[in-house]
């Protein structure tokens, strides 16, 4: 996988057959008869320029008395239908097309889905995979179709060229010659001049991300409320403006250079189209070729060199577009690193088991260099349905110690026994079945709240009054009651009927849905850092009541909630350095305690004054 954005040469080619065998798979039969379609509408054209000299070599034949009205009557229905049969056959490969690119872009959003889906949590968090997304987001799947559209583009010019080169023979070798020279400096000047653009514009990428990222700041509403208040308006606005002008001056720059040698090479086309002119000109006069012919023959020519030019600027066009369509591809080559065992224990948890981490270290998988360990050497156990809390200041280790029970990630080093089993030989699909875990940064749905709080347990039919249980346990009944729809309320400003809701509000609501999910055990990072005092207060007296006989592990910076918890476990940068009830902590009378009695006296203070 690569991160940097240098242009990938994978080949043009190689990357479109790729995208052939998406077509393929597709729609196969829409596909060949597409091909077939555009060879016809390639080489109908030359049928229109014969038949049209035609009718003017009868027209001179008939003056001259040797022809008869009969040969220029069935002349002029062959011009006829030369142009009415594709009239009518570009409707139709109107439509295919549409129907052929629906059913695309159906088919690799759908496999784009299934694929990302499939990808395991480490993946999704790298920085590489991220810079990848990103790239191929840049383009969408629209550039998949694109090189699709390329291979018919091919189709019709080929047939265009093969068919011109056959006409010009027949009328003078010399013609094919002359057509070839003129031809062929076109791929060079475009490879050369027209892909510095490209190229241009594809070293920009990095700037292009940072402008529409400044863009979105005078966009979004929280960017741009503060773009306000902290009067960021010119400060951003003169990113963006140097950005751009920089960008633009250098795209003038190539495209002046363009323009330039695009002169040069029309001169040289000319040069070739007045020798071919002369040549059958000369003819015509001898009478060698009738006058037809050199019409044909002009013709021909000129379409020929129209068809090189069109299919060789696609070409270029494509092959930009083969670039975003690289990542895609490199995107669905990727297979999750972290999955089950083909032999995992299947397992039920219908009870909370007991987990015990043994010695675990663990360090993220590094991009580059090794990464320092994040988690050492921590061993404690969770009996089944006890409370644990988990506590330490930022970047801890405390968040990793959850992931590492989600089996998110693998211990680098020590093991993660449930019910005595290593976690890695257990179904990966089945364990994370039996958690249910509410992180710090949690996602905000745009749903309705039944939906929203549904999707704690997506797979049982929604069961109300566990749902309004849950809402009351969270504290999140408070302001469902307030909305005139109750639970069918959208939570979404962007449509008509939807509403918002504070940081806090929406924390209730992912609290409720943890709630409703009432797994085996429930994992909440950090739950109430947006609620106030009151719900706070309400919410873990709930996950005291109504959560018995389940394991609950909690991850607060508030000591007043801990202090009820079975264990506790203090964490200090990666070690864990205390462990026990409150009282055993207290007792110990160390870091714990000494904080323990420093936030309480700030309460106590504070009640005083
Ligand atoms: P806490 O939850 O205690 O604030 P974390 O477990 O989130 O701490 O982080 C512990 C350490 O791991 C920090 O130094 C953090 O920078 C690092 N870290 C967290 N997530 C990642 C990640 N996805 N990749 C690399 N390092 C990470």
């Amino acid at each position: 996988m690569s991160k940097d954005n240098t242009p990938h040469d994978k080949g043009l080619f190689a990357i479109a057959f790729k995208a052939i065998g998406f077509a393929w798979r597709t729609d196969r039969k829409t596909f060949l008869l597409l091909i077939l379609l555009n060879v016809f509408n390639g080489s109908i054209v030359y049928l229109q320029f014969t038949s049209f000299s035609a009718i003017v070599d009868d027209i001179i034949a008939i003056k001259q008395g040797t022809s008869t009205m009969n040969d220029l009557i069935r002349s002029a229905v062959i011009l006829g239908l030369s142009f009415l049969v594709p009239t009518l056959l570009a409707n139709l490969v109107g439509f295919l097309r549409t129907k052929f690119r629906m059913a695309q872009d159906l088919y690799l959003d759908m496999y784009r889905v299934d694929k990302q889906s499939a990808l395991d949590i480490g993946t999704i968090e790298s920085s590489s995979y991220q810079n990848l997304l990103r790239s191929a987001h840049e383009w969408g799947t629209n550039s998949i179709l694109g090189l699709q559209d390329f291979v018919f583009t091919s189709a019709s010019s080929f047939a265009g060229i093969f068919t011109s080169m056959i006409i010009l023979w027949s009328l003078s070798p010399w013609l094919v010659l002359f057509a070839a020279l003129a031809a062929a400096p076109i791929y060079f000047f475009y490879k050369k001049y027209s892909m510095e653009v490209f190229r241009i514009r594809w070293l920009s990428i990095e700037d292009y991300r940072v402008i529409s990222n400044r863009l979105s700041h005078f966009e979004e509403m929280q960017k741009a409320v503060d773009l306000i208040l902290l009067k960021l308006k010119d400060w951003f606005r003169g990113q963006i403006y140097d950005r751009l002008s920089n960008y633009n001056s250098k795209v003038i720059r190539a495209e002046r250079k363009k323009s330039l040698s695009y002169g040069v090479l029309s001169l040289w086309y000319l040069l070739f189209l007045f020798a071919a002119i002369a040549l059958m000109t000369k003819q015509s006069l001898t009478g060698s070729i009738a006058v037809g012919a050199l019409l044909l023959a002009f013709n021909t020519y000129t379409r020929f060199y129209q068809t090189v030019n069109g299919y060789i600027e696609s070409i270029s066009i494509t092959e930009e577009s083969s670039r975003y369509a690289a990542r895609w591809f490199d995107l669905f080559a990727l297979e999750p690193k972290l999955t089950s065992s083909p032999n995992a224990m299947r397992v039920k948890f219908e009870q909370p088991p007991r987990v015990e981490f043994r010695n675990v270290s663990f360090r993220y998988p590094g991009e580059d260099a090794e990464s320092p360990l994040v988690v050492k050497n921590i061993s404690f156990t969770i009996s089944p349905g006890e409370k644990i809390a988990i506590i330490g200041v930022n970047g801890s280790g405390k968040t990793t110690l959850i992931k590492l029970l989600c089996r998110t990630y693998d211990p680098t080093e020590g093991q993660i026994l449930v019910n005595g089993v290593d976690l890695k030989d257990i179904n990966l699909r089945d364990w994370q079945s039996a958690i249910g875990v509410l992180f710090q940064d949690f996602p905000l749905y745009h749903l309705t709240i039944r939906e929203s709080i549904g999707l704690g347990n997506i797979l049982t039919p929604v069961d109300e009054s566990k749902m309004a249980e849950a809402a009351r346990y969270s504290g999140a009944d408070e302001f469902i009651e307030t909305f005139p729809r109750k639970f069918d309320q959208l939570i979404w400003k962007e449509f008509r009927e939807g509403t918002d809701l504070s940081k806090g509000q929406h924390q209730r609501l992912a609290v409720a849905r943890m709630f409703y999910r009432n797994a085996a055990i429930t994992i909440l990072d950090e739950p109430t850092a947006s609620i106030d005092a009151v719900t706070e207060e309400k919410i873990f007296s709930s996950l005291e009541e109504n959560m018995e006989g389940k394991t609950v592990i909690l991850i607060t910076h508030r000591f007043s909630s801990v202090k009820n918890a079975d264990k506790i476990l203090m964490l200090e940068q990666g070690h864990i350095i205390e462990q026990g009830s409150h009282k055993e902590l207290m007792a110990l009378n160390k870091k714990y305690a000494a904080l323990y009695t420093m936030q309480a006296s700030r309460y106590l203070q504070e009640d005083e004054s």
